[in-house]
């Protein structure tokens, strides 16, 4: 792997050429490959090369381009590509667990992934959920036979900034495996594994396809973990990313640096311009002083991040007349994309969960979520500010 920095890594990183020479990344759109004799064929069953292939479910030329860049980007020996970020978060925890297992999350977590974690409940491995920021709730269950600890880095949709860190600690302690899903962080701000992450899982449908078109998943890890039980698993139960969704990645990380740079400017226009905004009750991102974690935001990703989420005054009404007088920003549910997307979480997102849990993940009625594309900043300060105008 080279030393080059992250926007070289990302034009250059994985690249494995045909015999024609040809400049762009090749989309190998074949799930089979032909072997010159049978003894060949019995060869690779035994043993599967560097630059071998079998099967799609089991890799791809496309696909291992994609795995290849996306370790080197992360600082990881390996990574696995998936079919969503689903997927990945499914095979990091079910490839290494078993009945009898503890787990350790963080409760404020993506709706799929909590379903996830009953599902894992359901096979008998307990799961303890906490308060992600309290590291004394971490401490307190941690204990030795839990066997994974799982949290989003920076959470969904009230963009929480857990320590990874001293969460890592505390679970290494105890001989656990830390998995972070670092979706909302990317690869530009965080390197999860230098900050003490065994485990680092993606979503690509998000910043690093960057124009939602197609979903994917990846997850990145040690040679040993990855080539080993997460293959093993995703290989067999069919949750491989498709050659062609990895040909659109690969495109798509080229900008990923440049794209989340300008996506996280206008996410810090946007945070000043909503800050003290007398429609709005609270802003919530972790570039501003006013975030209960900005000093371990900057400390661990060095910026706040391409989103923003904020408390419309007068609840859902009011929120709803927010989303709905926007023109350039989207009313939708991806994020990461190029285009500026909204969400109300309260009644898409986080519907499915109950009063209760709502209220002890502060998913209010007037939360809105937005998601910066690399539109020109004025723009969207000023449609967003039109918006709350119409409040
Ligand atoms: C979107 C998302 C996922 C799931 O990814 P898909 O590609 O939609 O399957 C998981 N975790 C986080 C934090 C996400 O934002």
């Amino acid at each position: 792997m080279s030393d080059w920095n992250t926007r070289t890594k990302l034009i250059h990183e994985g690249i494995r050429r045909s015999q024609y020479g040809e400049m762009a990344e090749a989309i190998f759109l074949t799930q089979g490959f032909v072997y010159d004799s049978a003894e060949q064929a019995q060869a690779r069953f035994v043993k599967v090369g560097d630059d071998e292939f079998i099967y799609a479910r089991y890799g791809n030329p496309t696909t291992r381009m994609f795995e290849d860049r996306m370790a080197a980007i992360e600082g990881t020996e390996d990574a696995f590509a998936t079919a969503s970020g689903m997927a990945a978060v499914n095979g990091a925890l079910f490839s290494i667990l078993k009945a009898g297992d503890h787990v350790v999350a963080a409760r404020a977590l993506f709706g799929s992934c909590l379903y996830v974690l009953e599902l894992l409940g359901r096979f008998g491995v307990e799961v303890t959920l906490v308060d992600g920021l309290s590291l004394d709730q971490w401490r307190a269950v941690v204990r030795p036979g839990t066997r994974a600890v799982f949290f989003e880095s920076v959470s969904n949709p009230t963009l929480e900034v857990i320590d990874i860190r001293a969460v890592a600690e505390i679970a290494h302690a105890a001989g656990a495996l830390v998995i972070v899903d670092n979706v909302f962080a990317t690869p530009v701000f965080s390197r999860a594994v230098d900050q003490g992450a065994d485990v680092v899982v993606y979503s690509t449908t998000k910043h690093i396809d960057g124009g939602g078109r197609a979903l994917g998943g990846v997850v990145c890890g040690t040679r040993e973990y990855i080539r080993g039980p997460l293959e093993t698993y995703m290989k067999h139960t069919g949750g491989a990313m498709s050659p062609f969704h990895a040909w659109i990645m690969l495109n798509g990380m080229q900008t990923l640096d440049l794209r989340v740079r300008a996506q996280t400017a206008n996410a810090e226009a946007l945070a000043r311009a909503l800050d003290g905004h007398p429609k709005v009750a609270r802003v919530i991102y972790p570039g501003l002083d006013s975030h209960p974690q900005h000093a371990l935001a900057i400390a661990q990703m060095g910026a706040g991040g391409t989103m923003v989420s904020a408390e419309i005054t007068g609840g859902q009404e009011a929120a709803f007349r927010f989303l709905n007088a926007l023109q350039i920003v989207k009313i939708s549910n991806n994020l990461g994309d190029a285009k500026s997307i909204v969400t109300h979480p309260a009644t898409t997102t986080h519907q499915r969960l109950p009063q209760d849990q709502k209220d002890l993940l502060g998913i209010t009625p007037g939360l809105v979520r937005i998601s910066l594309g690399i539109e020109d900043g004025r723009d969207l300060v000023a449609d967003v500010l039109a918006a709350l105008d119409a409040v």
